[in-house]
């Protein structure tokens, strides 16, 4: 199968939109990562979603919806604060797990009784989803368990030949994947971290909790059980205070031949002078921004990454971290480990 990249106009969204309605797969820009997505109604479509990524199959999806679609025509709202979260941060970086009414097909939601709703803020996601008027269930475009993508090219390397069409939207901003969050109880929960943070949610919904992902969660994200993220090639992981251990790592490999590149923030570069350097940014949101794209060109250009964790903690950084944890190896003395 030829996969076409194409900017989006109107007449690639009238091409993605016959795409999805006939059953068939395409990936488009977000304003955090890029999607791959089928026609949430059609179990079929959704199911090739699965086979293109090598996806785990207990894993579901999120169903993406214009901002003019009526949600509770896919989920039960039960809660108020979940009404005043989705006018505070909708559309935007966040998701929502409700009780699903079961209009969004068994295969997207894994045959669970919830489903995750996002409305992005992305305009080449809005035209989208705005021509498709159909809920449209997405992963991250990636190859299952590979740094998911922020532009079209990360996914055109990950999808060539799998997919008919991908819509070229520049590069995703927000750069790490929405906040999910659990909103079925009285307290709403935070299954994964991202760039909506707990502080924010809190503000708004007056407190939140943190998912513990314990195995008798009652609403369960088996996203987050998976390694994903990772890179091609090797990569280790040092705390911010572990440059030297870091800085002597490179050195060796260097000496024996190898290709190795030093991930960190701009604020630790000058304790590894005279090293190849990917720079993360300087703030959590740069590091967030810049994260994915980093970990694609470290391998593009490297055989050892060797990733620097920021010294910042809470808000973006819990999004941050969570990647980088999953991403690389935490490297211990004699080797790598968790
Ligand atoms: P991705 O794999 O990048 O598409 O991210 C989707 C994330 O949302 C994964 O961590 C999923 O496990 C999670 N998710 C999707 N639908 C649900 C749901 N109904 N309940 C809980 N988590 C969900
Ligand atoms: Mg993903």
């Amino acid at each position: 199968m030829e996969t076409k990249i194409l900017p989006v106009t109107d007449e690639s969204v009238a091409l993605a939109k016959e795409i999805l309605l006939g059953g068939g797969l395409v990936a488009f820009p977000t304003e955090t990562v890029y999607g791959l997505g089928a026609d949430g109604t059609n179990g079929d479509a959704v199911k090739k979603i699965y086979e293109a990524k090598g996806r785990p199959a207990d894993n579901p999806l999120i169903a993406h919806v214009h901002p003019d679609f009526d949600i509770g025509k896919l989920v039960y709202v039960e809660n108020d604060y979940a009404l005043r979260l989705k006018e505070a941060f909708m559309p935007g970086p966040l998701t929502m797990v409700f009780y699903s009414r079961g209009v969004v097909c068994k295969e997207a939601v894994c045959g669970g009784d919830t489903l995750a709703v996002r409305i992005p803020r992305h305009a080449g996601a809005q035209k989208l989803l705005r021509a498709a008027k159909i809920p449209v269930v997405a992963p991250s475009a990636n190859v299952s368990k590979h740094v998911s993508p922020v532009t079209a090219q990360h996914v055109f390397d990950d999808l060539a030949g799998k997919i008919p069409l991908i819509l070229d939207g520049g590069k995703s901003d927000g750069g790490i994947e929405s906040t999910v969050l659990d909103v079925t109880e009285k307290v709403p929960r935070i299954l994964r971290a991202g760039l909506i943070t707990r502080e924010m949610i809190a503000a708004v919904a007056g407190d939140c909790e943190i998912a513990a992902h314990l195995p008798g969660d009652k609403i369960r994200s088996p996203g987050v059980k998976y390694r994903r993220y990772m890179p091609r090639c090797k990569t280790a992981r040092f705390c911010a205070e572990d440059t030297a251990r870091a800085a002597a790592l490179y050195d060796r490999a260097a000496e024996e031949g190898k290709k190795p590149v030093i991930l960190c923030e701009s604020g630790a570069k000058a304790r590894f002078a005279g090293r190849e350097i990917i720079d993360l940014g300087g703030s959590g949101e740069e590091i967030a921004s810049n994260l994915f794209a980093a970990l694609r060109e470290g391998e593009r250009r490297a055989d050892l990454i060797i990733a620097i964790e920021p010294a910042g903690r809470g808000g973006v950084y819990d999004g941050v971290m969570n990647r980088l944890c999953k991403a690389a190896e935490k490297y211990e003395e004699g080797g790598f480990s968790h």
